[in-house]
């Protein structure tokens, strides 16, 4: 028996007639003789509502309670996906994540996936079962029900499919993988296959249609991804490696980042054994840093930016105030409103005058940027809110995107 596991995310389940729609495709899937494992999202924005919920209570939660709280939206979802497949006829059983052996690590509300017990999955599966799996959560060791981190259950999706050996298809509101974000660019092309590696990018740098970690995961197990719509049957987009009938394309896509804050500390006295405290101290707690520059020292003093998510800003103020007693007379400035540009493309590699073209693209239409960083296969940006939507109608205009 060949096996699938097809994840269908908050908008494809947002109403019951969603679901019961979504019940038929996977029964067709059934039918076809496939085994067929289903992971699901809470429904439309209930993950965001149940955190406006407890900011009635509370400014700050306990992570563990939060957890427990965000994990009920898969778990409405995976019952109501039950019901509608038994309604037709199907035998079929809902697992929340600790009841599908997914066993995780690390902080609550980011935790990791450490590994998946997946007798249980298996067993139904021999039996003939459609498996609804709940997306997002884990237990870790200590028996708590962790989260995944927004957008988790893509991670959920493409872990089990790893673990069965099988491929992975994620059905969404967006019939494949753009050239840009097509609510941010309408005229944007839809992609009939991209790298693990350039997706890989394209996620971490800002293109939600995909979490970073489910593609990384994809990569490592080797587990061909197909992101396509979950209402209709129109072709999508494959994440596969790279092979030699892939076109290496100079860009292949432009990611943007409202995500992340920029703090600047300035004054910070010259040693390199402070600024490696400033980043250790960030790493204790889980802060992802990303771009970072620092100034060349000046009368013994250097100035150090670093972006990093919003959502960390308490944990990052606290930092900065703990900083505040180490590092005498250093002023800290946090700017909110940043957007980060990323340009992605396996082509760089081979082709250089990406970075001048976008330098000229900047001067010619007159828009600053703070930072700048590069990898093989990107280049990265940090510019102004306000400059947001002309950069990406400019840039991806320039380079055909
Ligand atoms: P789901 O709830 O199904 O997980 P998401 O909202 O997480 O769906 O992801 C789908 C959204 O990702 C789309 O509506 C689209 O606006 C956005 N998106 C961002 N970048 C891209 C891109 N490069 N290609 C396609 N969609 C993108
Ligand atoms: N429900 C979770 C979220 O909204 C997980 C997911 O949708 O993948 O982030
Ligand atoms: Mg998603």
């Amino acid at each position: 028996m060949s096996i699938v596991v097809q994840k269908y995310g908050g908008t494809s389940v947002g109403t019951p007639e969603k679901i019961k729609n979504i019940a038929e495709k996977i029964i067709s899937r059934k039918e076809k003789g496939d085994g067929v494992v289903v992971v699901v999202s809470a429904m439309g924005k209930t993950t965001d509502l149940l955190l406006e919920m407890s900011k009635g209570i509370t400014k700050n939660p306990h992570k563990r309670e939060l957890d427990m709280l965000m994990s009920t939206g898969e778990q409405v979802t995976i019952t109501l996906v039950a019901m509608a497949l038994h309604e037709r006829g199907h035998d079929c059983i809902s697992l929340t994540g600790f009841q599908a052996g997914i066993q995780t690590q690390g902080y609550h509300t980011k935790a990791r996936i450490h590994d998946i017990d997946i007798e249980k999955v298996n067993s139904h599966l021999k039996e003939g079962k459609i498996v609804v799996v709940a997306g997002f959560q884990g237990m870790n060791e200590n028996g708590d029900i962790t989260t995944l981190g927004r957008g988790g259950s893509d991670t959920t999706a493409v872990a089990l499919a790893a673990k069965l050996g099988c491929s992975c298809e994620i059905y969404t509101d967006v019939d494949g993988i753009y050239t840009v974000d097509p609510r941010v660019f309408s005229t944007a092309r839809k992609l009939d296959y991209i790298s693990y590696e350039e997706m890989l990018e394209m996620a971490s740098l800002g293109a939600g249609v995909m979490e970073t970690r489910a593609v990384e995961m994809g990569q490592k197990f080797n587990v061909p991804i197909y992101v396509a719509l979950s209402m209709e049957d129109w072709p999508g987009t494959y994440i596969k490696g790279m092979d030699m009938t892939m076109e290496k394309r100079a860009i292949t896509g432009l990611s943007i980042s409202d995500k992340d804050l920029m703090v600047t500390v300035n004054h910070i006295k010259y040693d390199t054994k402070n600024i490696a405290y400033i980043f250790n101290t960030l790493a204790k707690m889980d802060v992802n840093v990303d771009m970072i520059s620092q100034t060349a020292p000046v009368n013994g003093f250097v100035n150090l930016s670093f972006t990093a998510p919003k959502l960390d800003e308490n944990t990052i103020l606290n930092i900065m105030k703990d900083l505040k007693g180490k590092l005498n007379d250093i002023e800290v400035e946090i700017e909110r409103d940043i957007t980060k540009l990323s340009v992605v493309g396996i082509g760089m590699r081979s082709q250089s005058g990406v970075a001048a073209k976008m330098f000229d693209i900047f001067a010619e239409n007159d828009i600053s940027f703070k930072q700048v960083t590069t990898s093989e296969i990107r280049i990265s940006y940090t510019i102004s809110t306000k400059d947001r939507n002309k950069a990406v109608e400019v840039v991806a205009t320039e380079f055909d995107l």
